[in-house]
């Protein structure tokens, strides 16, 4: 990859030349005149620090006269990230997530500046099409920049074989939170760097977070907290709107809703995506007819939905749904409960798992759930087994069969016809590496730390069959996340949420619905609360119906709060 240093000769942040006008544009006079009258101009002198790295609010200068430089400080080290001279912009994505700066930014030559605060700065990009598509686009390619260098605030040291290392490593990236990671496998000289910590190996992996906490086998909510993705959040006040998941039809009903104007919050588990976000290519989405990763979907919905002022609570669950009075209040993992005048239910489904004793023990280390790049780069050259018939596992082996030597397709029927696509039983038979095999149910992991043999029955002849494998994805399908409801809303036989027409008199009557009108669609037995995408009873597992689902239900929540 051709790759240069732009912006500025001192800069030590590598950018491709082919975006580097995009990545540091410079604004005409006509647009800097636009911008002024949002913010306030002001002098700048040589040496003041404009944001120190860990500000929880970042503000936005544009350069008129000298210059701004964007430091990452590490110990006695500096590194200039970049210089920003006149007509050029200071921020990357966290100006419009809200959270906490990466970098200092000083001022390296006096001179004068346009300076916006954070809700200026979101005005701004939702007023004025030109400059916002020019500054998000700018913001989004930094932080891909700063991602692709390694150039962040935290260090991540693990093995790729501990599947604490792999969830960090999957929490950082599909939070798209630049990071430095140092493989305990390879790198001779960490021992070192871990003494300096006092950390044990035991302790492993170990996030060190801005350059000072040391966090040992950290869970996501830890790391969250350490990084403040959510500090800038206000829990106490009644939103209009809370959305419970941030995948597909979360954030498209985030997105939506937002963008007309309603007080949205979204609570998220995990991370950004949902089960979307860990597809390696989706190729029916429509607009994007060469497919696109569902991290990469996830990330620009995730930043749509911010630059409209939505806010996204990561890595917090939904423990519990008050509903016997209104507002409505969410229960929030570890944390103060959230209250609202309508909510919509977004929480999809979790995978179905293998019914094999020992399982827990090769979660992470040989079971996988999901087919991204970072589980392809550790089967490179080795034997795969994908178990399941539809469409995540076909997409899974056939992406996976890029690089592995053989990827077996295990499936409990006799053929995939019914559950899968035409194009994926295609792309499959045409694979000189992928086998399929039929009326076939894995029925024992074996290994130490991680997978080395997977033996299978086939339930036509009762043989087993047993192989050295080292990955196995399983691809199954799966059960609501509806638990945290706890009788609030009615459910199918299956545990999804019954909505709208699919509710029977007797289902209202049982939840004693209390209005005249009957239930919209996609609104539950409670009124004011909707349940979208995978969540729901009767939902195609598909992208653009979850997507559909949730800018739907916004229609509705306009309607029910103004009832
Ligand atoms: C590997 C894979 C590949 C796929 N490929 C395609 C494809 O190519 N094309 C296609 O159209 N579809 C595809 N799908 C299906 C598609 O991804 C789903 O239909 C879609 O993601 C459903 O979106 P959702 O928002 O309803 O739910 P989900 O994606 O399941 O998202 C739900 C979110 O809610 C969060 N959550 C759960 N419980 C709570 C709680 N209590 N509190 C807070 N948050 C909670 C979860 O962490 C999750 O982020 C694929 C699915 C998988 C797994």
């Amino acid at each position: 990859m051709l790759r240069s240093m732009m912006a500025d000769p001192t800069s030590s942040l590598p950018v491709r030349l082919a975006r580097a006008e995009h990545v540091f544009p410079t604004l005409t006079p006509e647009q800097i005149a636009r911008i002024a009258p949002h913010g306030r101009v002001r002098e700048i002198r040589a040496g003041e620090v404009l944001v120190n790295a860990g500000d929880q609010v970042t503000p936005f200068f544009v350069v008129t006269a000298g210059q701004i430089e964007v430091i990452r400080p590490s110990g006695a080290v500096e590194t200039t990230i970049v210089v920003h001279h006149p007509g050029q912009f200071t921020g990357e994505a966290n100006m419009i997530s809200g959270r906490p700066a990466l970098f200092q930014a000083r001022v390296r030559e006096s001179g004068e500046v346009i300076q916006l605060d954070h809700d200026q700065m979101l005005a701004l990009v939702q007023t004025d099409a030109e400059l916002s598509e020019i500054l998000m686009r700018a913001f989004i390619l930094r932080r891909l920049e700063l991602v692709a260098s390694d150039l962040g605030d935290v260090v991540l040291i693990g093995s790729m074989h501990s599947p604490g290392t792999l969830r960090i490593k999957e929490f950082l990236t599909r939070n798209s939170h630049p990071h430095t990671y140092i493989d305990l496998d390879r790198d001779p000289d960490v021992q070192t760097l871990l003494d300096r910590f006092h950390v044990a190996v035991a302790d492993v992996p170990v996030l060190i977070c801005r350059g000072s906490a040391v966090l040992r086998n950290p869970s996501n909510q830890e790391i969250a907290s350490c990084l403040g993705f959510n500090a800038a959040i206000d829990q106490t006040h009644v939103r209009d709107v809370v959305i419970v998941g941030a995948g597909p039809s979360g954030l498209a009903a985030a997105v939506y809703g937002a963008s007309e104007g309603l007080d949205v919050l979204v609570v998220e588990a995990n991370s950004p995506g949902g089960q979307a976000g860990s597809s390696s290519r989706i190729e029916n989405y429509l607009g994007f007819p060469t497919g696109i990763s569902g991290q990469e979907l996830a990330g620009r919905a995730y930043t749509q939905a911010q630059k409209f002022g939505a806010q996204i609570m990561i890595a917090k669950g939904a423990t519990q749904l008050t509903c016997d009075r209104k507002p409505y209040a969410i229960e929030i993992d570890n944390g103060p409960r959230v209250q609202a005048r309508a909510v919509i239910i977004a929480s999809g489904a979790r995978y179905r798992r293998l019914s094999v004793e020992n399982l827990s023990r090769f979660e992470g280390a040989g079971v996988y759930y999901g087919a991204t790049p970072v589980e392809r780069q550790l089967c490179g050259g080795e034997e795969v087994i994908v178990v399941g018939g539809g469409n995540s596992a076909g997409q899974a082996a056939v992406f996976l069969a890029q690089t592995a030597r053989r990827v077996q397709i295990f499936v409990r029927s006799s053929n995939l016809a019914e559950s899968m696509s035409r194009y994926l039983i295609r792309r499959i038979e045409d694979s000189p590496v992928i086998v399929l095999r039929t009326n076939a149910e894995i029925v024992a992991l074996d290994g130490g730390e991680h997978i080395e043999r997977v033996s299978w029955r086939n339930n036509t002849t009762g043989k087993i069959e047993t192989e050295k494998v080292s990955h196995v994805f399983v691809m199954t399908g799966a059960v609501p996340n509806t638990h945290w409801l706890d009788g609030c809303v009615a459910l199918d036989a299956k545990g999804f949420i019954k909505t709208g027409p699919d509710l029977s008199q007797h289902e209202l009557a049982d939840a004693h619905w209390p209005l005249a009108r009957p239930p919209h669609l996609l609104e539950t037995s409670l009124p004011g609360v909707f349940a979208v995408g995978d969540v729901r009873g009767g939902n195609i597992k598909r992208v653009a119906s979850a997507v559909g689902e949730g800018s739907i239900a916004v229609a509705f929540v306009q309607q029910v709060l103004h009832e």
